[in-house]
């Protein structure tokens, strides 16, 4: 069969959340993902007979089952997926960890509004007036939107600039493709995910939620077709009318949806692209001890660490800026006592830098940045660092552009959304990470969305 309704290129959480929204309504969709496993951005591998997750700190936009206008709702009903198939775990606690101060929130926004109350009594009617502006805003409509610094409205609310730096720490790094700052529409988004609903993890980690996905994919009908790279997209004028794969074969498709990022989706298409505009990308570290979270002093399930009271969410000059980042434990999720401890990190980091070491100082510096940052994280949350460790890996800038084809391992993308989804070409649409819509329950609604306005609307 080489005539297709809609071609979805990746298989990330976007092209199934597409995929699966399609194939639902009856339509020949073809998923082509050049690896040999689904996820991108979010999956999972096996070393040394232990199973990472890729990506998954935290599911966001956590509410309980059936609560009403809610993403995660919204989703399960798009999916047709019972919410009790997600098995989500709740998180404990997290943080927010800055010099003198830490604010600690839950799922419950009463939680963080009391921490607020303690630390910043003046600023506590700013914040409610500041959630009011945030709740009315509508960051789901695929209308573009220019861009509009949060770090210029913010102070309309929230005068302390300790709290502000606070505030938007956990939005940036879950989020933010600009530099220092984040679009108000994303910061609108990431508020409402994170402190308004909240933190959980599907049981088992991210592998359980893609094989159900998947199924589902294919119990209506799609399908899926693992390592097999797309060489470029077949233009007519230019009306996309296919894709060539690496292997020289051509397949037909009435639309073409592509989660592969803007930039990355113009190179399949034209042989003249524009050059990446330099963007941030991170290190992220794991760890895995034989000894319960408790047992090593680390009972936060996510801590966002700043060591200044000033935020340099920026390129560093050197391979990665410990200053600030993300701690994060994914055994502290549920109720259930855990017997190991993974300990994940997250910083920013020098794409350049990695780029330009020879490979075996890169593999020195692997190491080093990992040991570094898990001392570092044990010293932050007054824990005890154990000697032996179970497993350990580390992805830098370069270990994501590899994996997932996005250029200089821009995990959040380009600083310009393109929220239609439109990319230029007639019957090409993007979703995912440069549609708008950012993480886990984020990249499914992108792919939802895109799938509705794009392929089924009238
Ligand atoms: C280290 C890390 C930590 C993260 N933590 C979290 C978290 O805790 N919570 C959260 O919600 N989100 C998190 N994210 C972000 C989240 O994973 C992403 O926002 C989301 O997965 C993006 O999905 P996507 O479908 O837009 O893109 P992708 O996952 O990148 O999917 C695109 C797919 O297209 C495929 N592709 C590209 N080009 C081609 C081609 N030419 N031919 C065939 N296939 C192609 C790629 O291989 C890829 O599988 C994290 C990401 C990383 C990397």
């Amino acid at each position: 069969m080489n005539n297709w309704d809609v071609i979805i290129i990746g298989a990330g959480l976007s092209g199934l959340g597409a995929g699966i929204r399609l194939a639902i309504a009856n339509k020949k969709v073809l998923m082509i993902e050049q690896h040999s496993v689904v996820g991108g951005l979010n999956s999972f591998f096996v070393k040394n007979g232990i199973l990472y997750d890729v990506g998954l700190h935290a599911m966001t936009n956590f509410v309980p089952r059936g609560a009403p206008h809610h993403p995660l709702t919204q989703l399960c009903r798009q999916l047709r997926i019972p919410y009790e198939a997600l098995q989500l775990e709740e998180q404990r606690a997290s943080k927010i960890q800055f010099p003198g101060v830490t604010l600690t929130f839950t799922n419950q926004f009463e939680q963080f509004l009391s921490d607020v109350r303690i630390y910043f009594p003046q600023e506590i009617d700013g914040l409610l007036k500041l959630d009011a502006a945030v709740m009315a805003y509508d960051d789901r409509t695929l209308e573009p939107t220019p861009f509009i610094s949060t770090c210029k409205t913010l102070p309309q609310w929230i005068h302390d600039p300790l709290l502000q730096n606070m505030l938007l720490l956990p939005l940036l790094y879950y989020g933010s493709a600009h530099t220092d700052d984040i679009d108000w529409r994303q910061f609108c988004t990431l508020y409402k995910a994170i402190y308004k609903e909240g933190f959980a993890r599907p049981k088992g980690g991210i592998r359980p939620l893609l094989k159900l996905l998947v199924q589902q994919y294919h119990t209506y009908g799609g399908v899926l077709r693992l390592k097999t790279p797309i060489q470029s997209i077949v233009l007519e004028g230019n009306k996309a009318t296919g894709v060539l794969l690496q292997s020289g074969e051509v397949l037909h498709a009435h639309r073409i949806l592509s989660s592969a990022g803007y930039l990355e989706t113009q190179a399949l298409a034209s042989s003249v692209t524009k050059a990446p505009q330099p963007t941030l990308s991170f290190v992220e570290t794991i760890t895995v001890y034989p000894q319960p979270p408790q047992a090593l002093g680390l009972d936060t399930t996510i801590c966002f660490f700043n060591q200044q009271s000033t935020i340099h969410y920026r390129t560093p000059e050197s391979l990665i800026d410990l200053t600030s980042g993300v701690i994060c434990i994914p055994e502290n999720y549920g109720t259930h006592p855990a017997q190991k401890t993974t300990l994940r990190t997250t910083h920013l980091a020098n794409y350049t830098a990695w780029k330009r070491l020879s490979p075996s100082d890169y593999a020195i510096n692997k190491q080093s940045c990992l040991k570094q940052s898990r001392m570092h994280a044990f010293e932050l949350s007054q824990g005890e660092e154990p000697s032996s460790v179970l497993g350990e890996d580390v992805f830098t800038p370069l270990t994501i552009e590899r994996f997932t084809g996005h250029r200089q391992g821009a995990i959040y993308g380009s600083p310009d959304k393109r929220y239609n989804g439109s990319s230029g070409y007639e019957n090409l649409y993007l979703c995912g990470t440069d549609q708008g819509f950012l993480g886990i329950v984020g990249a499914l609604l992108s792919g939802i969305s895109i799938a509705n306005y794009r392929c089924l609307k009238g």
